[in-house]
């Protein structure tokens, strides 16, 4: 300040002509200019401090990691138990976030989140001693007199990243394999879903060890703040767009990831089978599990056109049964979760190409972000709808000559997270699972394999890389350490020089294996 106001004074006894009046205008400027920079840095100070500081984070983390604690069985179930009490205990709450979020539906929040989230921390807290223990290996004569096993060890500080349509169930379900695999893990929930986002930081922060589990909140700028840090895995819930983004600045530090992306899950229904359970299954796994904004829900159904009509009468009845004549003012749907949403879907729908092929739905109300059931038969393949994940309530229908046609017009797109058939037909089944390649394939249902806790659930392609669930979430936090046991006894002088020929075949026929070929080196026959 002496300096500038000096400079002031020497400005202006250098310039005795002049007028008093400019001279103070000069002075009112500099205050005023000084004023603002002083103002904004002020300003950005503040911001700093309020805006986490990613890398502290992950040092913080990682100090608490190399302590040790979060390696111990005990720390590791206490914190599942923690979970588990969370969950149990804040039912209400978290239905109400997610209420508010998206209007979901209780029953969905109450089966498909919450307890579906505890079924997994109950699986885990009771098979962690299991999944824990070495795995004891078999070990070769080459090695011989040894021992083997596989030693199961946390990776280190891992990043979760989660997607809104699920928001509570998709962040803490891989936090559980995290834990449970021992390592120190920050979660960053999705924006999208910043009423379950809030509740998540608040109930993580009053039960979890916060030394070693963070919840970070925040959009497109602190999961890019937290992506560019160095993490022993990052495990992303979302789309593949975002996925290659995390890809692409986990390889910077080499670290693996878990990307559990989606796609066009297809349906194909043969004509040889219950219909009312297939379509109400059909009807569960699309609007039952939020209005289709599901990652394994059916996005388009494949059948006969001979058959078509049926299905669609079919799926007219149950939906008018399920959600009544006026489905937008149904309590058991959920909204569309945003208006870019709404504008995405209405664009599909506004297709040129798809016009006229509504034969069930259609309606929608902006101000309420709904849309309600549509079904659409005869789309054509390059239609835009058939060209992207659907991820809301539309189900385009595609018919085909015979069912079998189906196979390669899944086989033609990306390979779906997803895969349903509906058929009694043996031999279809069996082709369908042996030609079929989805992250998953389900048999006369659709979802259902998500809650089998022995299936790993994941995609293949384009629909994602890596898996979780049950044991699978445990290995997907896990190094699989190989460990070999030898004693000082039975030392082989042949393995060491000097090199000679007699060596060489004996090693070669010890390594190659065969108990008649080592007889035979022994003996000189080969
Ligand atoms: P989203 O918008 O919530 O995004 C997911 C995460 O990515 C959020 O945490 C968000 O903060 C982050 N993100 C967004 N833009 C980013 C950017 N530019 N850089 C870094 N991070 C960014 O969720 P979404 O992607 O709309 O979710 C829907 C998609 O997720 C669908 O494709 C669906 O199939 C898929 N999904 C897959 C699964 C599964 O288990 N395989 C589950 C649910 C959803």
């Amino acid at each position: 300040m002496k300096l500038v106001y000096k400079q002031i004074e020497e400005v202006n006894s250098n310039s005795p002509t002049l007028p008093t009046t400019l001279r103070n205008k000069h002075l009112a400027l500099l205050f005023f200019c000084f004023l603002l920079f002083f103002s904004i840095t002020f300003i950005k100070t503040m911001e700093n401090k309020t805006m986490f500081d990613a890398e502290s984070t992950v040092n913080e983390l990682r100090a608490s990691f190399a302590t040790g604690k979060t390696r111990s069985y005990k720390w590791r179930l206490s914190q599942l138990n923690q979970l588990f009490e969370l969950t149990q205990f804040h039912e209400q709450e978290i239905v109400d976030a997610l209420k508010n979020d998206i209007d979901k539906p209780p029953l969905e929040t109450v089966t498909y989140e919450i307890a579906m989230l505890k079924n997994s921390c109950q699986a885990a807290i009771k098979e962690l001693k299991h999944w824990m223990a070495p795995e004891k290996v078999k070990t070769s004569l080459t090695t011989f007199p040894s021992s083997a096993e596989i030693v199961s060890e946390p990776l280190g500080v891992v990043l979760v990243i989660s997607a809104w349509n699920y928001p509570f169930l998709l962040s803490l379900d891989p936090v559980i394999g995290a834990i449970a695999a021992g390592n120190a893990v920050v979660l960053k929930p999705s924006e999208m879903a910043p009423a379950t986002s809030s509740l998540l930081a608040k109930l993580l922060g009053e039960y979890m060890d916060n030394s070693s589990i963070r919840v970070v909140e925040g959009a497109v700028d602190e999961t890019s703040a937290l992506l560019q840090q160095k993490w022993d895995k990052i495990f992303y819930t979302g789309n593949g767009r975002v996925g290659r983004i995390v890809m692409a600045a986990a390889a910077k530090h080499l670290t693996p990831v878990v990307l559990e992306l989606g796609g066009k899950s297809p349906v194909v229904v043969d004509s040889d089978i219950n219909l009312k359970v297939a379509t109400r299954r059909i009807i569960a796994g699309k609007w039952g599990c939020n209005n289709g904004q599901a990652c394994i829900s059916p996005d388009y159904i494949i059948t006969t056109k001979n058959y078509a009509p049926k299905l669609v009468d079919a799926l007219k009845t149950e939906l008018e049964a399920f959600y009544g004549k006026n489905p937008l003012e149904s309590k058991d749907l959920s909204r569309i979760v945003n208006s870019n949403h709404f504008a995405r879907l209405t664009k599909l729908l506004d297709d040129d190409k798809v016009s006229g092929k509504i034969v069930y739905g259609g309606e929608k109300d902006e101000s309420k972000l709904r849309i309600s059931p549509t079904v659409l038969l005869d789309v054509p393949r390059d239609s835009l709808i058939m060209s992207e994940e659907i991820f809301g309530p539309l189900l385009p229908i595609i018919t085909v000559d015979k069912l079998e046609e189906s196979f390669d017009v899944i086989n033609s797109g990306s390979k779906p997270l997803a895969a349903y058939i509906f058929t009694n037909n043996k031999n279809l089944k069996e082709k369908f699972v042996m030609n079929v390649s989805a992250g998953g394939v389900v048999i006369n249902d659709t979802t259902m394999h998500l809650a089998v806790h022995t299936l790993p659930f994941g995609g293949v392609g384009e629909s994602g890389l890596g898996a979780y669930h049950g044991k699978f979430s445990f290995d997907a936090f896990s190094h699989k350490k190989a460990v070999l046991y030898r004693s000082f006894f039975g030392d082989a002088p042949i393995r060491y020089p000097p090199y000679t020929a007699t060596k060489m075949r004996l090693l070669k026929a010890l390594v190659g294996g065969g108990i008649l070929n080592i007889v035979r080196a022994i003996l000189g026959m080969s």
